[in-house]
């Protein structure tokens, strides 16, 4: 892709064209039609209705997907309550061995898991064969090795299955975020029945394929497409024992809503606004490298992006001229290409949604930087986007906008930094530059957010809880903490 020469700085250019690097899709074959995953096998809706899920990036029609409706919801339901006698009762060491098995698959598959994942959502394919496949495996194989320990790990009391978990993901992450669902569950010895998100349900498919191949007992493992009504028969339904959310807040509080009173856990992984601090003693190209890849990896499409740039006052000129140099050399387009750094919107209404927002900055008077590159003609895109002149009460710094755009703000003082970055309804995460410990760890102690990085940004492990405070949730997904919500511990 040309970048040429633009914007207030008219910083020169040192990038060189790259070749095309396309990553081949011979290997890959998707279906025209997918019916819903139930009771081990692809059924035919009871709605008799299929949508369409489109390659962002074309816009093309890639295949069509059931939309399942509350009697197809009902019967997958039946199918997990029916799977449960037997996988609950099965020896632990047993499950664990599909769970290995699983995972194993996933690593087998994994070339195909990630073109599948980078045509459905439009993410870059380095991220997704370098990120989502392998944390996806990687979840497998570390729950895998609990379900055979959990007297362990919880010593003195007895551990217990809930029953049927019914799980609703996004789209930004939709392998890894079925993987961070169904690995505790299946591990702690519970069904599932689980509706991915309605723009990605490509890689949830094939997960139900190597659920069979894996020869995992029909019913442990049921997929209902749909959208968000989908969702909302499934939380409803009154055999469900666990309801598992990640997605906006505003869904999460109909979701909350819905469950008050019915006895079924919760947890939600919802929205956020992070704070990326940058100290005047952070070693300043890596804070640069961090900044990119907190906001613009996944074209912004993360939860725990740092989407609020908080930079001390003294170093925000040469900090600023780095990024915005840096951010000349992001490549934009297709997201096959090995060389992209910046992948496509994952959809139209999303596009919208951030246009809306960054016009809302504009007129709230930030001041916009955008490296100028060419968007290609089909397909959503926007360009990593900066802002400047932000203050705390415009909306910029304030709503997640879940696309590549940053709001830079400043701070003289640790005291400030604090202030700044816990005010928002959000808790999620948050990232600290500098090169001082004590200072890493005074701040992580003020700061309400789960997940604090320090001068490093979206790091995941599947040893480690992540999960939010406030507006951003409740519950923690991964390591032991992740078990927690699928047992009953009394
Ligand atoms: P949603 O919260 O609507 O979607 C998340 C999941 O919930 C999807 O599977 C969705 O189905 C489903 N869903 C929607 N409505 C209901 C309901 N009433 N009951 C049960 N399930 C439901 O997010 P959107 O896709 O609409 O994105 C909107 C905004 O949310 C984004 O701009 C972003 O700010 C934020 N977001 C945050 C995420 C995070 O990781 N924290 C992830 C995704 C979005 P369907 O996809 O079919 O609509």
């Amino acid at each position: 892709m040309a970048i040429e020469k633009r914007g207030e700085q008219a910083l020169q250019v040192s990038g060189f064209e790259y070749a095309p690097a396309l990553e081949s899709t011979d290997h890959v074959t998707i279906a025209n039609r997918y019916g819903l995953f139930i009771g081990g096998s692809f059924v035919e809706p009871h709605s008799k209705r299929y949508f369409p899920t489109i390659n962002p990036a074309t816009e093309e029609t890639l295949a069509e997907v059931a939309e399942a409706d509350a009697e197809d919801v009902g019967a997958a339901v039946r199918a997990a309550g029916i799977a449960f006698r037997a996988w609950s009762q099965m020896d632990p060491s047993r499950r664990a061995r599909y769970l290995f098995r699983i995972s194993r698959i996933i690593q087998e598959r994994s070339r195909e898991l990630a073109v599948v994942e980078t045509l459905d959502g439009g993410k870059p394919i380095k991220e997704s064969r370098d990120v989502d496949v392998p944390l996806a495996a990687a979840h497998f194989f570390y729950y895998a090795g609990w379900a055979d320990k959990l007297e362990w790990a919880f010593p003195n009391r007895t551990p217990r299955p809930l029953g049927v978990a019914g799980q609703v993901i996004p789209w930004n992450f939709p392998l890894l975020m079925l993987a961070w669902k169904i690995a505790p569950a299946l591990a702690a010895g519970n069904t599932v029945v689980l509706k991915p998100a309605e723009t990605t349900p490509l890689t949830a498919m094939l997960f139900a394929d190597i659920c069979r191949q894996a020869e995992l007992p029909d019913g442990v493992v049921n997929i209902v497409t749909g959208a968000g009504q989908t969702g909302s028969y499934l939380v409803a339904h009154p055999d469900i024992k666990k309801v598992a959310f990640t997605g906006s807040t505003e869904v999460g509080k109909l979701i909350q809503r819905a469950v008050a009173g019915t006895g079924k856990r919760l947890t939600l992984e919802l929205g956020g606004k992070a704070a990326n601090i940058v100290f005047d003693d952070a070693p300043i190209d890596q804070a640069v490298e961090g900044i990119v890849n907190g906001i613009y990896f996944n074209q912004g499409h993360v939860c725990c992006a740092g989407s609020r740039l908080l930079v001390q006052e003294s170093i925000q000129e040469p900090l600023l001229d780095k990024l915005r140099a840096r951010l000349q050399t992001l490549r934009l387009g297709n997201p096959l290409d090995k060389n992209t750094d910046i992948g496509a919107i994952n959809s139209k209404a999303q596009l919208e949604k951030i246009q809306g927002l960054v016009q809302v900055g504009l007129q709230e008077g930030a001041e916009i930087y955008q490296p100028a590159c060419q968007l290609p003609e089909r397909g959503f895109w926007f360009p990593p986007t900066l802002f400047t002149n932000v203050s705390q009460s415009h909306r910029i710094a304030r709503e997640e906008i879940f696309g590549p755009v940053l709001s830079v703000l400043t701070f003289r003082t640790p005291a400030e930094a604090v202030e700044k970055a816990n005010n928002t309804p959000y808790g999620l995460s948050a990232g600290v530059w500098t090169d001082k410990g004590s200072r890493i760890l005074w701040m992580t102690e003020q700061m309400r957010a789960g997940v604090v990085w320090a001068n490093t940004f979206n790091r995941f492990d599947p040893t480690s809880p992540f999960g939010g405070y406030k507006e951003s949730g409740f519950g923690r997904e991964g390591g032991m903490h992740g078990l927690l919500p699928y047992l009953d511990l009394n």
